[in-house]
């Protein structure tokens, strides 16, 4: 019987490993933590009853692609609730704007002008997402199958956020935009800053932001009953420092961070694949702090309330500069802070009135300083009377983050740095970049091809690799395109 090892349990980690196991494979996973999840695990952070996310929060991208079409992690009590307000972005004095998952009415939202504009970009897109994504799922360097649609998404994504931006006139359209940029951690003046933010933009009004009912951590949950009844093996609390720990199997999984990956393979790798896995870049970082709020925040801006993320930094200005120093290693004096209120789209997540509230700031990378302050009298900016309303919190420092999982090297928590090298090449040009040119031995982390989230298409992909070179395919029972129409929620 063909045999895999999986190295971590992010949800790249569990795709890979179900992806494997539901084609026969023997699998064992091996985690480092106490606890299979990596970033997609959710606890009581603050006070008994409060489920927080741990690190991923909103789940745009995770809804509908190849690998949740192929696994049916409903059946397995996997349930998406959608916020009434998809994001939102806070302006001083109770202005602001918001994202909903109608394309017109957020345009309606943004006057008559940047209203049409909006909906130019971003309903153009939404209305062909589905095509998009078949493309963007994949590695870049593939003969697109939609080649238009994706020249038209490629004319926006590739640009610097600023230019994007110039599109909008208005405060509110220009920060809504700015919030959604800011996913990227790029500074907003640099080539194909915009991708992350017009892809994330156009999965708002496609599919919206959905969380996981119960928290992230239900994703994975749902992954391991899956694995549970293909037979599949967990251990936790192993770190693994290198393949020889592993035995023989026929295949390996690394769901590491790159230069990780080298040390694991040491010798065994080639020194081209080293030395390129070595010089993967990371970005900046965050500060985390999780909050026990009585009440909820009251935010001076209406929709705001209802938004399942808040986008806290003030104008399109401010975002931009802040950003730019968190990139050239500065710590802002007033950083963008994204805020989430998943207990509004999963009330289960609330004990009574006192619900759990997630905030990180972006911070240089391996910034050693406590960035709460900043982030509390960011939000009290835009809710006075946020402050009084804390009733417990629980901070987490960039060291804390790494700590916590290996792969978020200095506080980066979307394992690599979204510059346009490693947009189009990650974690190294190759035409099957989950190769580490070791036989069998494949990395699967966020690193690779799409890139960061809780969407599991990292490991499907490098699984997917891995079956097609023993001559099997992953993907001959995935459902047909027309099950996307049922994509939807409240
Ligand atoms: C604060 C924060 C907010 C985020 N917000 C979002 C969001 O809203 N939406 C979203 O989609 N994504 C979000 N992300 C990103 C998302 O969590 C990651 O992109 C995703 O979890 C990556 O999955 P992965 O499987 O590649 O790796 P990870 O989830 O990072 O898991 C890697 C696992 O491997 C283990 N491991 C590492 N090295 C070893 C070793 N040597 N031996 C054994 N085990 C090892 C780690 O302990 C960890 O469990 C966020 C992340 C953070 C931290």
């Amino acid at each position: 019987m063909t045999s895999a090892v999986v190295v971590g349990s992010g949800p790249n980690g569990l795709a890979a490993a179900l992806t494997l196991a539901a084609e026969g494979i023997e699998v064992t996973v091996l985690e480092a933590s106490d606890r299979l999840g990596g970033g997609a695990r959710s606890s009581e952070l603050t006070l008994p009853g409060l489920i927080h996310d741990e690190c991923a929060a909103a789940h745009p991208l995770a809804i509908d692609n190849p690998f949740s079409r192929r696994f049916d992690l409903a059946g397995h009590g996997l349930t998406w609730r959608w916020p009434l307000v998809q994001y939102a972005h806070p302006l001083d004095g109770g202005a602001g704007a918001a994202a909903w998952r109608s394309v017109d009415e957020t345009a309606a939202g943004l006057g008559r002008r940047d209203g049409r504009r909006w909906h130019s970009l971003f309903g153009a897109l939404s209305d062909r997402f589905d095509d998009l994504a078949e493309d963007f799922w994949r590695p870049l360097l593939h003969l697109p199958r939609h080649a238009i649609k994706l020249a038209r998404f490629g004319t926006y994504a590739g640009m610097p956020v600023a230019l994007v931006a110039r599109r909008f006139t208005t405060p509110d359209a220009r920060a809504l935009f700015a919030g959604v940029a800011a996913h990227a951690f790029r500074p907003f003046g640099s080539p194909m800053s915009a991708a992350i933010g017009v892809t994330l933009g156009t999965a708002a009004h496609r599919y919206g932001w959905p969380v996981a009912e119960g928290g992230s951590a239900a994703i994975i949950a749902a992954m391991i009953s899956l694995l549970e009844e293909h037979g599949a093996h967990f251990e936790t609390g192993v770190r693994v420092t290198s393949l020889d720990e592993l035995g023989t199997p026929d295949i390996v999984m690394l769901d590491v961070a790159p230069a990780a990956a080298a040390r694991i393979a040491g010798d065994r790798m080639p020194g081209p694949v080293a030395r390129a896995l070595t010089r993967y870049r990371h970005g900046p970082g965050v500060f985390k702090v999780d909050f026990a709020i009585q009440d909820g925040v009251p935010w001076q801006h209406e929709a705001s309330r209802h938004a399942g993320t808040v986008h806290v930094g003030g104008a399109y200005g401010e975002i931009a500069a802040s950003e730019r120093l968190t990139c050239m290693g500065q710590m802002p004096e007033n950083p963008f802070v994204l805020v989430c209120q998943q207990y509004l789209a999963d009330p289960t997540r609330s004990n009574g009135d006192v619900h759990p509230l997630y905030a990180y700031a972006h911070v240089p990378a391996g910034y050693p300083g406590d960035a709460t302050a900043q982030i509390i009298n960011q939000i009290e900016r835009f809710a006075p009377g946020f402050r009084d309303r804390i009733l417990a919190s629980h901070p987490r420092s960039v060291s804390a983050i790494q700590e916590h999982n290996a792969n978020y090297v200095g506080g980066d928590v979307v394992t690599g740095s979204n510059d346009m090298r490693q947009l189009v090449f990650r974690p190294r040009a190759a035409l099957d970049p989950y190769t580490t040119g070791i036989e069998g031995v494949y990395l699967c982390s966020a690193a690779t091809p799409p890139g960061a989230g809780a969407h599991g298409m990292c490991g499907y992909n490098a699984a997917s690799s891995a079956l097609r070179r023993i001559g099997q395919r992953a993907d001959a029972s995935i459902p047909p395109a027309d099950h996307r129409a049922t994509v939807g929620g409240t």
